[in-house]
């Protein structure tokens, strides 16, 4: 698809003095990080790649906000191909869609706070790889986030069914006990971490697909102060490549 943006059409006059518009959509496509959607489907380190760039054109104030016209909702009415699952926190300063600078039908999407997963979310991501082949699953957590926050400070008498919220991070806590730095976004990284973990080793589906690379299940903390979202190293080592 050939994207229009005003900023880079670069106007030549004919040996007739007509106006013509051309567009370098090669370099275009190189100053706003564009990563081809329908082979991001198809390659789960290439849908990561598109994260990355679109999330650099929403830092760097060059957001595109693509496929989000009445000709892509007419098209989405026959179907959707999400080239990507986040699993994020519900937190109302994360919107995923945004802060990816992605459209409609780019993102299966799984929040609650501290993207506490239950038995319905992992339904959900099955969903995803199994009915519409989503490739790549992403548990996005952010700094300062609420749930864990209320995890690191364990209140007492936790109304409702927040407890539970605070009972599934709070081993990620325990584990930075002794870390240097803020508990809090320490807790944050570690919830990721442990949250990536689990659902490579989550069976039936996702645990298999994940061994035979079929999948990739990776982690990322979105910095609420810059906008930015960094894939953490940790969930980026060693990630299975697809057997023949
Ligand atoms: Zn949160």
């Amino acid at each position: 698809m050939v994207v229009f943006c005003l900023q880079n059409i670069a106007t030549a006059q004919t040996s007739t003095s007509v106006k013509k518009t051309t567009i370098d959509s090669v370099k275009w496509r190189a100053d706003h990080y564009i990563v081809d959607r329908d082979t991001a489907f198809k390659d789960p380190r290439l849908a990561i790649k598109k994260l990355m760039g679109g999330n650099k054109r929403f830092v760097e104030n060059k957001s595109i906000r693509p496929r989000q016209d009445a000709q892509t909702i007419k098209k989405l009415g026959f179907g959707q191909k999400p080239f990507a699952t986040i699993v994020s926190c519900s937190d109302s300063r994360v919107p995923n869609e945004l802060i990816f600078d992605q459209g409609l039908g780019d993102l299966f999407i799984i929040r609650t706070a501290g993207q506490v997963s239950s038995a319905a979310s992992y339904g959900s991501m099955e969903y995803a790889v199994l009915k519409l082949y989503t490739r790549l699953i992403v548990v996005l957590g952010h700094t300062e986030c609420g749930a864990v926050a209320a995890a690191v400070e364990r209140p007492e008498d936790v109304p409702g069914h927040i407890v539970t919220l605070i009972n599934e991070i709070k081993p990620a806590v325990a584990k930075c006990a002794n870390m240097p730095g803020d508990p809090v976004n320490n807790a944050v990284r570690q919830n990721v971490i442990d949250q990536v973990n689990s659902l490579r080793d989550l069976d039936p589906i996702l645990h298999k697909k994940y061994l035979k690379g079929e999948i990739l299940i990776v982690g990322a903390v979105y910095d609420l102060h810059t906008g930015k979202v960094e894939f953490l190293d940790e969930t980026m080592k060693d990630l299975p490549e697809k057997t023949k």
